[in-house]
């Protein structure tokens, strides 16, 4: 076969995934559906929705420019509350109360984290390790590491194959009798390698630890489960999937059964018993509240509200079939396309562990990936030879994915030629 007959019979091949696809129609709510550009980063800034310009639009004018001070009684105080129970609903399987929206991942994690390792601390001091493996964010990874020098902890560093990710076996060596608190990500942010959530929190369960799931990479893309799955703690962000906008906030999720066990470290007044009460010393507040520090940044948190309601309406499940259609269809284009010029692929095969992106390697990645964005084609680049291809499952098309891929072929051939 010809290469040109091989990319005609991918190009139908994408003409009739999108035709078959039922979630094909929601690309057309994002702004620049209808620009030839590609976009592969919605999983590290997501699109906006049409209605989402719209509700800022009206946002500033009505409630802020038109009841000014009064919407704090009349809606904005519960905002952090009823968005993070909208999040519980659609993306991360948690029943009310157990969701906040709030800081940035980075002080969310370290809030929880700390009230972890404290609270294991308390109840039993020969508990003193926070496991995090060496190949998770560098934030989480910071995190625990500050944290340990902070409480006199010790980490305990798991080394992953970098092209997989942290497997049962790996955890089950690490944690024992000393562990306090697990750090991991559902979805690593380099290789895509989606973790057995439910059953990594068993392991870490068996042994006396709690762990806080970062699900950075999976809220809006992957179904989390996290009450069904006995999840204890988790953050994630917003500006990801869920498309909440640059630096829009991140949520926090704590299982019921650990609310009131748990005190946080950034104690402020949001987050007292009686905010109003303006007493003189503080006394944690019931519940989620506890886990609040100051003033809801309310600008910050209203965007994600359209991506919510859409993901209410199509389902969490449906997003996940078209995420493993796209994942898998750029595998094959790449193997297709890319494998002949030396691309190998660092994620995994595998539908049941492959999150929302795929990452392929090649020495000359760096180089592609500024080509590839002087031409609209925007992916990213994954230290040290990662071309990171980001598929969001309500704003991608197959088609578009298919010509994202013949230009990073095009690409890697100028560079390379
Ligand atoms: C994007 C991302 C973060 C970002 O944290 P911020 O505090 O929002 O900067 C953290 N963890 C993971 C796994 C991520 O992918």
């Amino acid at each position: 076969m010809t290469s040109a007959e091989s990319l005609a019979g991918l190009e139908d091949e994408a003409s009739a995934l999108d035709a078959a696809d039922a979630l094909g129609a929601c690309r057309d709510l994002f702004i620049g559906a209808e620009s030839p550009l590609v976009y592969f980063d919605g999983n590290s800034l997501g699109r906006p929705l049409r209605a989402t310009a719209e509700r800022l639009e009206r946002f500033v004018r009505d409630e802020w420019g038109g009841r000014l001070i009064r919407a704090w009684d009349e809606s904005w105080m519960r905002l952090p509350y009823a968005i993070g129970d909208e999040i519980g609903r659609v993306a991360i399987g948690a029943a009310p109360g157990q969701t906040i929206v709030g800081d940035s991942t980075t002080v969310l994690l370290y809030k929880l984290v700390r009230a972890a390792f404290d609270a294991q601390v308390a109840a039993d001091p020969a508990r003193v390790e926070l496991v995090v493996d060496t190949d998770n964010f560098p934030t989480d990874r910071y995190v625990v590491e500050g944290i340990a020098a902070e409480r006199g902890g010790r980490v305990r560093w798991i080394s992953p194959d970098p092209a997989a990710g942290v497997e049962a076996g790996l955890l089950a060596e690490a944690v024992g009798p000393q562990t306090a608190v697990v750090v991991l990500s559902h979805v690593a942010y380099r290789s895509g390698y989606l973790t057995d959530a439910p059953a990594l929190t068993r392991i870490a369960r068996d042994a006396g630890a709690l762990i806080v799931w970062d699900l950075c990479h999976s809220a809006g893309s992957v179904p989390v489960e996290a009450d069904a799955g006995g999840l204890d703690l988790a953050v994630g962000c917003t500006y990801k999937y869920l498309n909440g906008g640059p630096g829009s906030p991140a949520f926090a999720y704590v299982a019921t059964r650990l609310q009131s066990r748990l005190a946080q470290p950034i104690q402020g007044w949001m987050g007292a018993a009686d905010v109003f009460a303006m007493g003189p010393s503080y006394r944690p507040g019931a519940g989620m509240s506890r886990f609040v520090s100051g003033t809801p940044p309310v600008l910050a948190m209203i965007a994600m509200q359209d991506t919510l309601a859409l993901l209410g309406e199509v389902g969490i499940e449906a997003v996940r079939a078209k995420s493993l259609a796209l994942t898998s269809f750029a595998l094959r284009v790449a193997d297709e396309l890319l494998g002949p010029h030396g691309v190998t692929v660092v994620s995994p095969r595998d539908d049941a562990f492959r999150g929302g992106h795929v990452t392929l390697s090649h020495p000359a990645m760096r180089a592609v990936t500024a080509r590839l964005w002087a031409g609209d084609v925007i992916p990213d680049h994954r230290d040290p030879d990662g071309l990171r291809i980001g598929l969001a499952p309500l704003s991608t098309s197959f088609a578009e994915t298919l010509r994202g891929l013949v230009a990073t072929r095009d690409a890697l051939h100028a560079e390379t030629a």
